[in-house]
């Protein structure tokens, strides 16, 4: 028999393994118990759907499709490597921003080379197929262009600040008139000049639509061009006719549109309004300026504090991962619970930069997730707790996002580590966090302020607890 005849649909099958492992693979990743075997499933469905790719190549034309793609995987597998060593846990939001770019680059690519180079497309599908091109490369430029601009704002090339133009909601429904009604065109009439048009706007848009929104949506942005990018490569699926691209692009694109409107609940914010760039988001009025008299302790008062506490809640920030305090942050878990104090760990869903940021950290350093509780699970308890050690978090801990209307961070939940009897904030300085708002709560009466390192001020402490008698 000759090998096409059965190699195509053995492709097709290993296709379906393939997506099938994708789906067991999210499972897994869904529970701290399981998401090593998810990410096994991932690995394994990917290599099944790499060579079932590469021998339907080689059963075309081997020299251009088989070793133009090996060539392709080797170069780009190098500097994924590469870059992927090189980059820190706390550089992962625009590796990862930088990445969905590129999935967006090539969606834009495959629609105007599914222009350019129809292949042969039966006379009764030629609408459907231009439909595709246009769609696939509007997403796919709205994602190329929203990731750059994600990416410059994660790392702090740009700022975080919303930009607000007069009638940003009309400029973006505009965009989207124009899209439909180029599209409707394109199909009737293939024209360049509207494949040209739609380009331009589509990148416009997705520039406009990430730098439309502030710093303190930044998480749901990345979810959500995640989303995006999974669209942008079912679009490339359908112009391919692969489809397993079809099924991985949905896959990515239904789970990143889920955790976008999982984090916009967690953080009070309208769904809708963050996917179409802040729609509805009233600039902020006023915000009541964070003064006062800030006062500084020392390691060795916090030990002898936590010493004496009955209960310890710990709510890690960004400056938890930038200095690496994770490893002294558990050492000093354990000596406390030797000592019988109760110490428990209270992680906001946007902590850090990434989504689970801090239990990823906590779990690298042995800490026993037990005691890692979400924010709704140990709010109410924070008013009753001797003592909060916010290390390295601040719009997280935030009182005006509570209590403050004109806060820009006004109706996002916070931990409530005022309520405590004694809070003490590990930072090198007065600064904002990520969204740039003020933070009251380092003048709070209840608050002190324990300057330098978080890593360096743990290890102090933990130093300082041998020398206070049990
Ligand atoms: P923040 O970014 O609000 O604050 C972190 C604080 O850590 C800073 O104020 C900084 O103060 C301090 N810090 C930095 N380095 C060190 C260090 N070496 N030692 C001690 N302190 C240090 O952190 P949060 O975790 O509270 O909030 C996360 C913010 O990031 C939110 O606004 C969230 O919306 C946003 N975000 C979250 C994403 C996610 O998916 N989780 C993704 C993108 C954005 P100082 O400079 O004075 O030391």
């Amino acid at each position: 028999m000759d090998a096409a005849t059965w190699i195509g649909p053995l492709a097709v099958g290993a296709y379906i393994v393939a997506a099938l492992l994708f789906v067991f693979s999210l499972g897994g990743l869904s529970k701290h118990e399981t998401a090593r075997a998810g990410v096994g499933y991932g690995i394994a469905g990917m290599a099944l759907a790499l060579v079932a790719s590469l021998t339907l190549l080689a059963l075309g034309d081997p020299l251009v499709g088989l070793i133009g793609a090996l060539v392709a995987i080797v170069v780009g597998a190098a500097i994924g490597l590469w870059r992927a060593a090189r980059v820190q846990m706390t550089g992962m939001p625009q590796f990862i921003a930088l990445m969905h770019s590129f999935v967006g680059l090539a969606a834009v690519f495959i629609g105007w080379n599914g222009f350019l180079a129809p292949g042969a497309v039966p006379h009764e599908l030629e609408g459907i197929h231009r439909a595709e091109v246009f769609i696939g490369v509007f997403i796919g430029a709205v994602t190329f262009t929203g990731s750059i601009i994600a990416f410059l704002k994660l790392s702090e090339r740009m700022r975080s600040a919303p930009l607000v133009l007069p009638g940003r909601n009309w400029l973006n429904l505009l965009a989207l008139v124009a899209f439909i009604a180029f599209t409707v065109w394109f199909v009737i009439d293939p024209q360049l000049w509207l494949l040209v048009a739609v380009t331009a706007i589509a990148l416009l848009l997705g520039l406009h639509l990430v730098a439309s929104i502030g710093g303190g949506d930044m998480p749901v942005v990345i979810s959500m061009l995640n989303s995006y990018s999974g669209w942008a490569a079912a679009a490339s699926g359908f112009l391919l006719s692969n489809d397993l691209l079809i099924i991985a692009g949905a896959l990515v694109g239904a789970s990143g549109a889920y955790l976008s409107y999982i984090m916009c609940r967690a953080m009070n914010r309208s769904f809708i309004s963050v996917i179409l760039g802040g729609y509805g988001i009233a600039a902020p009025s006023r915000s009541e300026a964070a003064t006062g008299e800030h006062r500084e302790t020392s390691a060795e008062e916090v030990a002898r504090l936590l010493a004496d506490a009955r209960s310890v809640v710990i709510t890690p920030g960004y400056g938890m991962a930038v200095a690496q305090a994770q490893y002294p942050v558990a050492e000093l878990t354990r000596l406390l619970r030797e000592r019988g104090v109760e110490v428990r760990f209270g992680i906001h869903p946007v902590a850090g930069r990434l989504p689970g940021h801090m239990n990823v950290l906590l779990a690298e350093a042995k800490v026993p997730y037990d005691i890692v509780l979400e924010m709704d699970e140990i709010n109410d308890d924070l008013a009753d707790t001797s003592v909060v050690l916010v290390i390295g978090a601040n719009d997280t801990v935030n009182p005006a996002a509570a209590e403050d209307p004109g806060s820009p961070i006004a109706g996002m939940p916070v931990l409530r580590v005022w309520e405590a009897e004694n809070v003490v904030v590990f930072k090198r300085s007065m600064a904002s966090g990520y969204a740039g708002v003020p933070n009251p709560l380092f003048y709070r009466e209840n608050a002190a302020m324990l300057f330098g390192d978080a890593k360096d001020r743990v290890e102090d402490i933990v130093r300082a607890l041998a020398a206070v008698h049990r």
